[in-house]
Formats: C-alpha cells, structure tokens, sequence
C-alpha cells in the first residue's frame, strides 16, 4: 500500500484523505495483510505464525513487545545479518531514535521503500495547508532544517536520525515545490555537517529573502526559538555581510559558500540598515513579523513537551498563529493535524491508515473518574503525570476504528518495516473522528519525565544520575533527604534544574555553607550520568544549558507536599513528584531556595558505536 498524492492538486489531495479516512477500518485491514503476506516467512514472524498469515493468529500469537525485546534481532541487522530475519524487504539504514535504551539511542529498521512512505506523507500535507491558508504559492518558506551525525555498523548499514535519513534522500531533494525555489534554505546550507555554518547560513539567506517569506518554522519549537537565539547573538555580523555582499570567512564549506553567494550577489546597505534597525530595538516582541513581515504562521510542532515553548514563542512571533502540522516518529509517520490554525491546545492528529498498521493499548478504564477525583500538584490528574503501567499492559489491543472518544491509548505499530506490534511509548487520548478516523491528542511520552529538545529522561534515568552524584557529597557528611527536577524554558536553550533538600549526618538542624566546587562537581556528575541523547544536545548540539542544583532549605518538601495535599492529591497515596510541571509549585521550592550552583564542564559524547558481535547466532553455534 503505497499511495502517492501530487501536492499541488489541492482537491486530489482533499478527496484522498476523505477516502483514506472514510474507508479507514478497510485500509488497516488491507495494510495487515499486505505487511503479513509479505513477511510471513522472516524469521521473526515465522516462529510465531507457522506460516499463517491471518489476523487472528497474528493477534492471538505475535506478541506486544518493547524495544527490549528486540534489541537481538536489531544487533544481528546491525551485525550483517540478512534483513529477512524480520525484514522481507531489504533493511537500508537504522534510525536512531530519541528515545534510549541502556543510554545508547534506540535504533529502528528502514527500507528504501518507507522513504517513499513518508515523501506520500510529507505531500499530503500540503493540500491541507492550502486549504486553510491562501496564497501561499505567492511566496518562499524558511524552514530552518538541520542534518545530526550518521555512523556505519560493523557491516556497514549507516545509521542516523530520520529527519537526516530524509533530508539526504533523493526524496527530498527531488520534493515536488525545489524545482520552484520557494525554499529559502539552498538544500546544501540544510545538508552542511557543520551545524553552526548551517544555521548562520540559512538566517542569512533566510533575511536577504524576507519580503518573499510567507511562513517560517522548524520541526520542532525547541529548533526555532535556537534559531531566534543565534539571531540574537549573530545579527550584527549577519548585517555586515548584507552590507558588504561579503560572506564571514568562518563559512568555510565550499557547497554552503557557493549556494549562498547565488544569494548573496551584491551589497546590500539598505536592507542591512533595516535589520540592524529592527534588530537593535529594545525588545525582540514580534521580531519574526518585523523582519519576516508577510508571515502568515509559524509551523513548528508544539505538542507534548514541545508546549513548554509556547509561550516564548508567541512573544517572538508576535501572535502569529503556531502551526503543528505532523505527528511522527523514526518507526514510521503516524498522522496529521486536519486543522493546522486551530490553537495549540486543540491540536489533534488523524492517523493515516495506509502509513502502518495501528493498534491500542488501553491505557485505564475508569480514566474520566480518576482524572476528576485525583489531581495532582501538577494540575494534572495522576493519570496524565504518572501513569501506572501495569494497569494496562496486561489489556487486548483496540483497532484503531474501535477507539472510543475521551479514552486514553498507548500506541502500538505495525510496519512495513519489520516492527511487530511494537509499543511506541506515546500516550494519545482520542479527541473526535474524522469520517471513521479517530484523531488524538499526545498526551505524554511513557515514562519521560524531563525534555527540553529532542532528550528524553525518565524518572529512572534522572534517580540513577542524582544516585551518581550523591556519592560526591555523601562521604562529606550530607545526606540527600528530598530531590525533585523541572525543565527552565525561560532562557534559551532551557536547562534541567534540580532541587535538593540536604542536611548533614551529624547536625540534622544546621546546613554548612556549602562548597561550589563541590556542588558543582556535582551537577556535572548528574549530567554525566544521563543518557547519550541529553550529552550530545549538550555538548554538540548546545540545545541544553548547563544543568543548575538549587539547594533548598530544610523542611521544604514538606510545604511541597502539603501544596500538593491542598491541591487534591491523596494523603495516602503522595509520593514526591520526580519533576515538577506547575509554576505554583516550582514557587514553593523556589521561595525556599538557599544557594544555586550550575555545571561548569560540558560532559562528554562520542557518536555511539555499534559493537561488532559474533556473528553467528545460537541456531548456528547449536549446529
Ligand atoms: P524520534 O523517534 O526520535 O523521532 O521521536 C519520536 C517521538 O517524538 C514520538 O514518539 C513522540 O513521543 C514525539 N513526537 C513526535 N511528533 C510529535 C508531536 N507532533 N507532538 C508530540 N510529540 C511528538
């Protein structure tokens, strides 16, 4: 089942998605059977249908896993193994996720065809955006995309992020609108590896094209507002180039000099003085209307944990409307907003029924109850900040015609790809239906407690870095009694911050004055202590700020609890929250702060590697 939609057919486009989500249920059906027909005889499947490439059997035998569970078949693809052992297609590339798994990204199969899979996806967005949004052949986008570093496996398959997978793809570059120039962005400024020279160059080229810009984003909102930080710290150089026609001798990869000197052509001293004006004003309130000043909306996913941005957002954009367009992840692309305009809060996704095949976890039953009865000191109910597991992992699956309205669901995939009812990780309440398409609002990533870019930390992961950094103090004589976290977005990039209730083993009522290089030493072993993901968005990407302990006074997280209580929660069941969302109860540790201290070392990232293992399986080491 792949489909292929021309984006500049804004009625086809319209009548495919009604057809896609009218004939849902039979879409799924037929999506199934093409991914079983296809793959009953991969090793993997093979063990649990014998054969039988029926729907019943596969949900009677083929199990929900986690990436646990296949991590094994994963190393062996990665290892040189044939890709048929989950795989009738052949696996092309691995997708480093997000997400980890024992501190090295997560890695997913792909395949040559699921880049055409995701181009049909990419397209299909175009006709709902024009839908809404007139005008928008009369002008250029700039999008401000970035490429991460690939590696090769021991057998040579590259793997990487799937935003870079596509960028690099013929698909990308053959996108129908390049042939048209409406991109600001010169494809070779997207595709330098060198992010810094990226992101000057594609500002640069992003202003010397303003009039022509009619929407401006980023995939996601942590991504732009980066972006309107380098502008804060770059505009006066940015400006002398325009001025001159001379390009920074920093810039010095060649594709990225050529392309942007086709832009750069000629001095331009009155544009330079209009930026610098606008620049040098004394607050940046509205900057992307004044510079970019036909700007219809700003596309940048801000769902999840990207809404922390908001807010930040509005201010810099000057009310223009925030557009998340897609919901999508490195297993496969899941759905689209069919109302791009509506507010941030609002934003539901329609699966698309052709892209995988979908199934639900229940997540609760009785969730309605619950979300009244229990909220928490987060203004949550407990089942949005803390959901318990093992309430719902033991349920059948739900067809995604079968979801019902107001019901929360962990999402489990089917691909093309070789993933068997794989668990996602991503809790979704469903919203509504369009025609028999259910939509869903995301509501939180399983098991994250902390992200400010693409970094996922769990509660698991943070208590096992705080237990790190616990064994710099405790020889000196504190304890820990209390900790808890929350993501500081105020200040670009944000930062994770820790608040520590501390007293000494021997003098329970006084606290010493504490050591900063002490302290510090210990954000740092915090930091060191977290998953690859946070390191490199520290250290290479610089899209988290050194991570901050504010030690809080004795008895605080007693008024924290009793905040808590006077919120909802139940006295019996309290357990300090890990991570704090609520601004009125972050002012309740903050009002108790007695001394800050920040992480003065970045830590350290290499590019994970993929060990090379024995390349022969059990099955063969039997023989
Ligand atoms: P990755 O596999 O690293 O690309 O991360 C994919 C994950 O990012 C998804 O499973 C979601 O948790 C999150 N994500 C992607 N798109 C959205 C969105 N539109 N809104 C909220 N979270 C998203």
């Amino acid at each position: 089942m792949l489909l292929t939609c021309d984006p500049t057919d804004t009625a086809a486009g319209m009548r495919l998605l009604e057809d896609l989500t009218t004939n849902a249920n039979q879409v799924q059906q037929q999506v199934l059977k093409e991914i079983l027909t296809q793959n009953a005889n991969t090793e993997y499947l093979k063990a649990f249908l014998d054969g039988h490439a029926t729907k019943n059997i596969f949900k009677n035998k083929v199990p929900v896993v986690n990436y646990e569970d296949i991590v094994p078949y994963i190393d062996r693809i990665a290892n040189g193994e044939p890709s048929d052992i989950i795989s009738a297609q052949p696996i092309t590339e691995l997708l480093t996720s997000s997400g980890t798994s024992g501190g090295q990204p997560k890695m997913m199969p792909s395949t040559a065809q699921e880049l055409d899979r995701k181009a049909f996806f990419y397209n299909i967005l175009v006709p709902v955006m024009n839908t809404y949004v007139e005008g928008l052949d009369q002008g250029k986008a700039m999008y401000l995309l970035f490429i991460k570093p690939e590696i090769s496996t021991p057998a040579g398959l590259v793997a990487r992020p799937v935003l870079t997978s596509y960028y690099k793809s013929s698909n990308f570059r053959d996108r129908p609108f390049n042939k048209f120039n409406v991109y600001t962005s010169p494809d070779e400024t997207i595709l330098c590896p060198d992010s810094k020279q990226s992101m000057y160059c594609q500002l640069l080229c992003g202003l010397l094209q303003r009039t022509e810009v009619l929407r401006v984003g980023a995939v996601f909102a942590s991504a732009f507002l980066r972006a309107i930080k380098f502008l804060e710290n770059h505009w006066r150089e940015l400006c002398l180039n325009i001025r001159t026609g001379q390009l920074s001798d920093w810039i010095t990869d060649p594709s990225c000099k050529n392309a942007v000197s086709l832009i750069l052509s000629k001095p331009m001293p009155g544009l330079a003085d209009l930026i610098e004006h606008e620049c040098s004003g004394i607050s940046w309130e509205g900057i992307i209307r004044k510079l970019w000043p036909r700007t219809k909306y700003v596309e940048v996913i801000v769902t999840g944990s990207m809404a922390q941005y908001i807010s930040t957002l509005e201010f810099y954009s000057g009310g223009l409307p925030l557009v998340s367009t897609m919901y999508a992840s490195s297993e496969c692309y899941f759905g689209i907003n069919l109302k791009p305009l509506c507010k941030p809060r609002d934003v539901s996704y329609t699966l698309l029924p052709n892209m995988a095949y979908f199934e639900f976890l229940p997540v609760i039953e009785d969730h309605e109850e619950k979300m009244q009865e229990e909220v928490c000191c987060n203004g949550k109910s407990d089942l949005e900040s803390g959901i318990n597991e093992e309430e719902w992992v033991k349920s059948e699956t739900v067809d995604l015609v079968n979801v019902k309205v107001g019901h929360y669901y962990e999402l489990v995939v089917t691909t093309f790809t070789g993933l068997y009812r794989y668990r996602v990780g991503d809790i979704l309440v469903v919203t509504g239906f369009h025609n028999s398409a259910p939509q869903f609002r995301f509501v939180q990533r399983r098991n994250v407690v902390l992200s400010i870019d693409t970094d996922k930390t769990s509660e698991e992961d943070l208590l096992n870095a705080v237990t790190e950094a616990k064994l710099v103090i405790e020889p000196l004589g504190f304890l820990m009694t209390e900790y808890t976290s929350y993501a500081d977005t105020t200040s670009i990039p944000g930062h994770y911050v820790l608040f520590w209730e501390l007293q000494m083993r021997e003098n329970t009522d006084q606290l010493p004055e504490l050591d900063p290089v002490v302290m510090e030493q210990c954000c740092y072993r915090v930091e060191e202590s977290l998953d690859s993901v946070y390191r490199r968005c520290r250290r290479k990407d610089k899209s988290i700020g050194p991570l901050e302990i504010r030690v809080v006074k004795h008895g605080t997280f007693d008024a924290l609890m009793d905040f808590c209580l006077s919120q909802g929660s139940s006295v019996n069941q309290y357990k300090t929250p890990r991570c704090i969302k609520s601004e009125e109860a972050t002012k309740v540790l903050d009002s108790r702060v007695v001394a800050r201290f920040f992480s003065k070392n970045v830590p350290s990232w290499e590019p994970f590697r993929i060990e090379a293992k024995n390349l022969l399986s059990d099955r063969h080491r039997a023989v």
